[in-house]
């Protein structure tokens, strides 16, 4: 990373770090994702997801959850891998196959929930945490430390009101008004990249430079837009890179998708989906 150029990041700062297309790719080395998001109660969550990864150019999704929310997402998203989740079976883990986990999206706070990231955090692969994990890591100290201890990637992607859970409860109104501090204040305390979403979206990483992304409209504050990022830097993880270039260059292509989309009309997180290849085909 080129870092002074890159405080607040270009198009040609994104094309250099996004993967490309090569002949050499088959669906491994492209990446393969595992997304643990979406439960009964919030399916979508997992269908918009899934599908962020999808348009962003993932190798493969292997989706792990129950009959529900699997049954949707193999609709919305036939070539979505599915597995019969035993939250505590994550043999699919195994080496060689998944590259990168997305875990929270409309996924609960349940114990169970809290075992199987528990069981994430302790594998060796980049992990991003949105929603509900980050209000789980937020309530316990051994999932913090098991964050803090982590050799592989970790990458967290909260609004004002997960990272000021994450912080134990400093003011929402405090974070507004200091919204980078506050990211690089939750990166040094959980050792991971910090990708603070809002009017200006914020990345921070330990003990180096943090960004701003320039990209985004306030067409995004629409339920399910953050599902769909969360998904985008996961396939951008599964494909190799790091969490700090995976943050910056989902941050600044569902920033665009949002503006490409809909010619700049109001849009939906469906229509969000749409306008990712857009905006990848615009930065490229
Ligand atoms: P979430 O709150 O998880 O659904 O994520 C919301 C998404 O919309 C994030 O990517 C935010 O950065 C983005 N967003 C929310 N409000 C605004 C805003 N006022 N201007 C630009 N982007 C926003
Ligand atoms: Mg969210």
């Amino acid at each position: 990373l080129p870092e002074a150029a890159l405080l607040r990041p270009q198009a040609v700062d994104i094309a250099r770090m996004l993967p490309s297309p090569s002949v050499e790719d088959d669906k491994y080395r492209r990446g393969v994702l595992a997304v643990r998001a979406g439960s009964d109660r919030y399916p979508g969550a997992a269908v918009l997801c899934v599908g962020g990864a999808l348009r962003t150019g993932v190798g493969m999704v292997r989706f792990g959850a129950g009959e529900n929310a699997l049954a949707r997402v193999i609709a919305r998203w036939p070539e979505t891998v599915g597995l019969p989740l035993d939250p505590l079976d994550h043999t699919d883990l195994g080496p060689g196959r998944v590259a990168a986990v997305v875990v929270g999206p409309g996924r609960g706070t349940r114990p169970s929930d809290a075992d199987e990231l528990r069981a994430l955090l302790e594998s060796d692969r980049p992990v991003l945490l949105d929603a509900d994990a980050l209000n789980l890591l937020a309530n316990d100290g051994r999932l913090t430390a098991l964050v803090r201890e982590r050799e592989a990637d970790t990458l967290l992607t909260p609004h004002a009101g997960e990272l000021s859970r994450l912080l134990s409860d400093v003011d929402r109104s405090a974070i507004e008004a200091r919204r980078l501090e506050h990211a690089v204040e939750a990166a040094s305390l959980y050792r991971a990249t910090v990708l603070l979403k809002g009017s200006t979206t914020v990345i921070a990483h330990p003990g180096a430079p943090s960004f701003v992304s320039p990209t985004g409209t306030p067409l995004l504050a629409t339920a399910g837009s953050g599902d769909v990022l969360s998904g985008a830097a996961g396939a951008l993880l599964a494909s190799g890179l790091s969490a700090r270039e995976a943050a910056l260059c989902a941050a600044y292509v569902h920033g665009r998708a949002a503006t490409l989309a809909h010619d700049g009309g109001p849009i939906s997180a469906s229509d969000l989906l749409e306008g990712i290849p857009l905006a990848l085909r615009e930065v490229r």
